[in-house]
């Protein structure tokens, strides 16, 4: 009976190892994981679940027992230390699980501080896993005063969570502005705004020199203006690296994560890769993802070819991020934009549309769903849409879907 192996239970595995079921595939399936919990949503951790308004049980993508009744084997708190793709054999420790195909979506790791700067002291986060943020949560409280170093969403929706529970923020953005890497001036400027309006103190421009602390734990923070600050704890946002270790001492390629082809296929003919580990062929170059949306379509896209499909993954990207009680939506990739068209509506509403030339290629959108669906319907559908009518608030908009 074929073997297929996967390693990483996150969202790109879970989704992956139910497909093969649904498209009928009969032989044996291992979903490999090294976290003792089932796979789980990740967004609501810096969000709702952070905030203390959802449940654990809710972030499990499948009840537990959904595995055992697809038959499919769930192995928790189990990290892979070697792939061997000759002998097609994976490696935990000692013991050996040979497969006829192999699947990767070890997803990515958190960047850390340095220990030479304070990184290893008690009381320093990361935002990645469950067990990160339940080590943190007990911080989140009335009155204590957070660190936040990096601007980008996670930084951004540590600090709304961390500002709504009544804990004093300084969020520290070594670059210009905040979100410089990822949207337009004018997305920074807004959240920016919406961040003082709350109390969160956005230093721009402005980086960590190192952390200081008693008895192992942090208590204070020399920022590179010069200025200290104390802290009671630190959250770290500076962004994630994709998990390529194992993949890298296998011998697959590797481009800014695992290298894929169009199927989700990587240097090795019996090795698969998908989610914010993986690099694919996208519109002429090569990108990576990370987010979920991609890691659910890539990994459906590679179980149906491991299947035989023979199908290419034509990504769509789009993403979100909620912040106190404003929800971003984003279509579309910026990368290349050289004008940016605002659309401003009552309030908080407001979208910014992306174009290169004449082709519209994102939009972000405010707590405006409409703006968002037209322009990702656009954008999907490669049209493109009038500035004129786009920066007009009193024009609709659902007739350039039509143009
Ligand atoms: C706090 C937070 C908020 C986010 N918010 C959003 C959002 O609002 N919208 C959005 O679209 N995306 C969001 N994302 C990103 C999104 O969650 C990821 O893109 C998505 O989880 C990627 O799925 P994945 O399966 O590739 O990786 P993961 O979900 O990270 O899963 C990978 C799994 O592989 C395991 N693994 C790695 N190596 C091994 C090994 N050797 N052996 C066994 N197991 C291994 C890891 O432990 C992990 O459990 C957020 C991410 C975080 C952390």
């Amino acid at each position: 009976m074929s073997h297929f192996v996967v390693i990483g239970a996150g969202q790109a595995g879970a989704s992956l190892v139910a497909r093969l079921r649904k498209d009928g595939f009969e032989g044996k399936i291992t979903l490999i994981g090294a976290e003792p919990v089932p796979p789980y949503q990740r967004p609501p951790l810096s969000k709702a679940y952070l905030l203390g308004e959802m449940e654990k049980e809710r972030l499990f993508l499948r009840p537990e027992t959904f595995y055992a009744e697809q038959n499919i084997t769930l192995r928790l708190g189990a990290r892979v230390t070697a792939i061997d793709p000759v002998g097609k054999t994976v490696s935990l420790g000692d013991e050996v699980i040979a497969y006829d195909q192999l699947a990767l979506t070890t997803g990515s790791e958190p960047r850390r501080l340095p220990a030479a700067i304070g990184g290893d002291l008690a009381g320093v986060h990361v935002v990645r896993d469950l067990a990160d943020i339940d080590s943190m949560a007990p911080a989140v409280t009335v009155g204590t005063r957070a660190l936040i170093v990096g601007g980008g969403y996670i930084g951004l929706e540590a600090a709304a969570v961390c500002a709504k529970r009544g804990v004093k923020v300084t969020l520290v953005e070594m670059a210009d502005r905040i979100l410089q890497r990822v949207a337009a001036p004018e997305t920074s400027t807004y959240f920016r705004a919406l961040h003082a309006g709350h109390g969160v103190d956005i230093r721009e421009g402005v980086g960590l020199t190192r952390l200081t602390g008693t008895e192992g734990r942090v208590t204070g923070a020399v920022l590179t203006d010069g200025s200290e600050l104390p802290v009671d704890f630190v959250v770290v946002g500076v962004g994630i690296a994709p998990a390529t270790a194992l993949a890298e001492a296998a011998g697959l390629a590797l481009e800014n994560g695992i290298r894929t082809d169009a199927q989700g296929r990587t240097s090795d003919h019996s090795i698969w890769a998908a989610g914010d580990c993986a690099s694919f062929p996208y519109r002429g170059s090569r990108i990576r993802l990370e987010s979920v949306p991609n890691a659910i379509d890539q990994a459906e896209i590679v179980a149906q070819n491991m299947l035989g499909a023979g199908k290419d993954y034509v990504a769509q990207p789009w993403f979100w991020s909620d912040q106190y009680d404003v929800k971003l939506q984003i279509a579309g990739l910026n990368t290349g934009y050289d004008r940016v068209v605002t659309r401003q509506g009552e309030g908080q509403t407001v979208s910014f549309w992306y174009y290169i030339g004449d082709r519209l290629v994102a939009v972000d959108a405010m707590n405006d769903p409409r703006a968002y669906m037209v322009g990702k319907r656009l954008i999907e559908s490669g049209k493109s849409a009038d500035p004129a009518i786009v920066a007009d608030p009193s024009a609709d908009l659902k007739p350039l879907l039509k143009a």
